[in-house]
């Protein structure tokens, strides 16, 4: 028969890359417990105007890269490219929006049709966190602090920068889009394509371009800086303040503007020099517009997401899977023992194996090829005398333990 391959940028996860990927999760999940997050799930499919309402019908995500279909029903579903407004939907949706601050925590698939390439996916995976219903700086600082201890939790903080920006609010972005527009409309004929289509409809996406003739033209660009207001000055002091006092370090980066079009104010993405072109791992951004978006009242939120590929990329060793303890019976009459004896493991949380089948050569060679550290060894003499040997396979020792000191004698020796 002829092999099915997995879909065209999607991977299994497997051995090594699965235990990095549940690392990174587990890792995430605990931090943000302590900084008052719960966990959500919502469903990986979505009525598609979730994604084409919020998204904005200019952003690439909707134009190029959503996996959107019908159903059988005729409704119009999309698989989410993106957990933040599927947050949203979820909050309208449950009746939370008077129920404020709410602290989201969430971890799962995502699906973009993008050009598959190292650490770009068409399936990948994000953990995300959301603040919603606080329009205080302080609460940007915390959620970006959440962010860095988590990096730091998986020891890849050293490896990645903070970059932040603000994009102020929208009276200060509609005065710098139309300095913007001012600006690029004089050396229009050199920009791309692409950004040539932006320049009337979204002229601050040009900045977030990765053709190298625009990068040039960017270097000249007026920063939003200069168009700030009042108000949004004082956010953006307040949030670096805030930082500060976290012991978050950071750098300013006015060249960082989020790719989806609901932000305001905070923008930032943790970066990092070792993944190529894909060297943004974890990033976001205020949206205080977006729950109103989903039919709810106007609610300040800010939140981000990490890519747990690129993530897992970048930690060092892997955490190792836990070294088994086998079980050998040397005679099928010592099986009913060994088993016991398995099952006593299993119940303490030790990882333990007993073979199949085969005598009790074979079985110690299996314990071997398994990379067990220990072997409980049971015959006829053993089961009379309700014991085992507890052998120790990288330096051959061995030792008889009563069954019911194994588990302690074997997390002794841990
Ligand atoms: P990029 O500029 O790399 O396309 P993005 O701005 O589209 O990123 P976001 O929507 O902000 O990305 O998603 C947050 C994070 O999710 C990214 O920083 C990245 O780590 C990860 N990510 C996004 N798209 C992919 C993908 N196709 N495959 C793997 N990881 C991804
Ligand atoms: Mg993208």
């Amino acid at each position: 028969m002829e092999q099915i391959g997995p879909v065209r940028g999607t991977r299994d996860l497997i051995g090594e890359e699965q235990r990095r990927h549940i690392h990174v999760v587990e890792t995430a999940r605990r931090i943000a417990g302590a900084y008052g997050f719960d966990e959500w799930s919502t469903p990986i499919f979505e009525d598609s105007r979730v994604f084409s309402r919020t998204l904005g019908e200019t952003s690439d995500v909707v134009t190029k890269e959503m996996y959107s279909f019908a159903d059988r029903g005729g409704d119009l579903l999309t698989l989410r490219p993106e957990g933040t407004a599927a947050i949203c939907r979820a909050l309208v949706s449950n009746g939370l929006t008077q129920s404020l601050p709410q602290k989201v925590f969430y971890a799962g698939p995502m699906f973009r049709y993008e050009r598959p390439q190292k650490g770009r996916y068409r399936q990948f995976h994000q953990i995300g966190a959301e603040l919603i219903g606080t329009a205080e700086p302080l609460a940007d600082a915390e959620t970006i602090a959440l962010a860095r201890d988590i990096l730091d939790a998986l020891g890849i903080a050293g490896e990645t920068v903070l970059h932040l920006n603000t994009m102020g609010d929208l009276q200060s972005r509609l005065a710098w889009r139309q300095r913007l527009v001012d600006y690029f409309r004089e050396v229009k004929e050199n920009l791309s394509a692409e950004s040539q289509a932006r320049l009337e409809r979204n002229p601050a996406r040009i900045l977030d371009s990765k053709s190298a003739a625009d990068q040039a033209l960017m270097a000249g660009a007026p920063l939003i800086e200069r168009s700030l207001t009042d108000d949004a000055r004082r956010f953006w002091d307040g949030l670096r303040t805030a930082l500060v006092r976290f012991g978050v370090a950071f750098e300013e980066n006015p060249r960082i503007v989020r790719g989806l079009d609901y932000y305001s104010h905070t923008a930032f993405e943790f970066v990092t020099g070792s993944l190529g072109a894909q060297g943004t791992v974890l990033a976001g951004g205020r949206y205080d517009g977006l729950v109103a978006e989903m039919g709810g009242p106007p609610t300040p939120a800010i939140g981000w997401a990490g890519g747990i590929e690129r993530l897992g990329m970048l930690l060092a060793a892997p955490p190792a899977a836990p070294v088994p303890v086998a079980v050998v019976p040397l005679s099928e009459e010592a099986e009913p023992a060994a088993l016991k004896a398995l099952s006593m493991l299993r119940h303490a949380g030790i990882r333990a194996e007993m073979a199949y089948r085969g005598n009790a050569r074979r079985r110690m060679e299996r314990a071997s090829r398994i990379g067990a550290g220990f072997a409980v060894i049971i015959g006829a003499d053993e089961v009379a005398r309700d014991c085992a040997q507890l052998k120790h396979l990288g330096s051959g020792t061995q030792s008889e333990v009563a069954l019911e000191g194994l588990v302690a004698a074997i997390g002794r020796s841990a």
